[in-house]
């Protein structure tokens, strides 16, 4: 039985990939995927120079940065394309501070090199999706293989992808 703890990345993951959920939760780690930690950590240091960065959430993740009077956090996001694997990851960061008793109601998601700015509320159906989202996460990470292997566009820019098809 694995270990309930789940983080933010986790649950993006959940939406991106099922099978590297499995192989990340289970501490299988390329790599790449080190370097690819590494390049959003950058991108974060050089998109931000406010003193409120690097907030830790408990076990759950750390925001880039947060305006906690004006109720919103920020995530960077080092990718093109905006999906919904970001939108849930806030979302769980957003619940997490509500829980905690800081209330929050909006995230925004940075993505630098597009230029854009995408905005997630907190409200009852976002934690609802939320709530859903911790479950089917532990369903998965609860299996004792990893999810059968599944094509997608993106798995050949996948640190994962030597380990998926080798
Ligand atoms: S290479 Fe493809 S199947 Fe394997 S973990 Fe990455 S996205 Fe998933």
């Amino acid at each position: 039985m694995s270990n309930m703890h789940i983080t933010g990345k986790e649950i993006s993951y959940l939406y991106v990939c099922q099978r590297k959920l499995w192989l990340f939760h289970h501490g299988i780690r390329p790599e790449l995927e080190n370097v690819n930690v590494q390049i959003g950590m950058h991108i974060h240091e050089t998109t931000f120079t406010r003193e409120e960065k690097d907030i830790p959430l408990g076990d759950v993740g750390v925001i880039d940065w947060a305006s906690f009077k004006n109720g919103y956090i920020h995530e960077t996001k080092k990718g093109k394309t905006p999906g919904k694997g970001d939108d849930a990851q806030v979302r769980y960061y957003l619940w997490w501070l509500n829980e905690n008793g800081i209330q929050i109601s909006e995230a925004r998601i940075h993505y630098p090199k597009i230029k854009q700015t995408k905005t997630v509320l907190w409200d009852n159906e976002a934690k609802s999706r939320t709530l859903k989202d911790m479950e089917d996460c532990r369903k998965v990470i609860n299996t004792e293989a990893p999810p059968s292997l599944h094509e997608y566009p993106y798995c050949k820019s996948c640190a994962y992808m030597e380990i998926c098809f080798s």
